[in-house]
């Protein structure tokens, strides 16, 4: 699944709009120390649905709108949108372009939009699973992570693969199967104990 375009606004340290365009290839970011690339792949996780702030290395959601600087006042909104070439069909989405945008604003309120329609945060998450690209997933690696997929229990490093092997939906659905064969145990079990008490 490829990328086309990320751009951002008043998100971490990127008050003014900015757009990395993903070309063809490898794209490279590079810059000094504290010049916001962590920022960058935060605001990737962020559209594509990360909801815990503390992995945004925030104490609450709202510390990912640009705070204000020396020369700036803060921002009262962050925007992401991220732009996906959908060419083959990799999101079951029948578009070759595929446009998801998150906003946050100081207060709380938050709004997603998927091809500029709203949805719920959940139908972008639902989006990515088993894409290979989800939040939790380990195309994006951050500092760290590196060493975390080396050192983790084969057990833990199985879970890392599964999920852009595409094994996470029908873990879920199999669990989803056996609760309506547990729900239909029940159903029986009550109709055989009320055959029971009739005769
Ligand atoms: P390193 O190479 O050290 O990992 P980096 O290029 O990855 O650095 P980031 O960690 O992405 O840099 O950027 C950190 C900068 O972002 C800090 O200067 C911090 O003050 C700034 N920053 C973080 N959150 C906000 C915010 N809400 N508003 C304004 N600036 C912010």
């Amino acid at each position: 699944l490829a990328l086309k375009s990320l751009q951002i606004s008043g998100f971490k340290s990127f008050a003014d709009s900015i757009t990395v365009h993903f070309d063809q290839g490898i794209t490279g970011i590079v810059g000094p120390n504290g010049s916001g690339k962590s920022n960058l792949t935060e605001a990737l996780r962020w559209v594509m649905g990360e909801q815990s702030a503390k992995s945004l290395r925030g104490g609450k959601m709202e510390d990912i709108i640009f705070a204000g600087s020396d020369s700036r006042p803060p921002l009262n909104r962050a925007e992401v949108i991220l732009k996906f070439d959908n060419h083959d069909r990799q999101l079951n989405i029948d578009r070759d372009e595929v446009e998801i945008r998150r906003r946050l604003f100081r207060g709380g309120e938050s709004e997603c939009l998927l091809n500029n329609q709203k949805v719920r945060l959940k139908d972008i998450v639902d989006l990515f699973l088993d894409s290979g690209l989800g939040k939790n997933s380990f195309s994006i690696i951050s500092q760290g992570n590196v060493e975390k997929i080396f050192n983790s229990k084969p057990v833990d490093r199985r879970f890392i693969i599964e999920e852009p092997a595409g094994v996470a939906s029908f873990k879920i659905k199999k669990q989803q199967a056996q609760q309506q064969l547990q729900q239909t145990d029940d159903n029986l079990q009550r109709v055989s104990d009320i055959v029971h008490e009739l005769s």
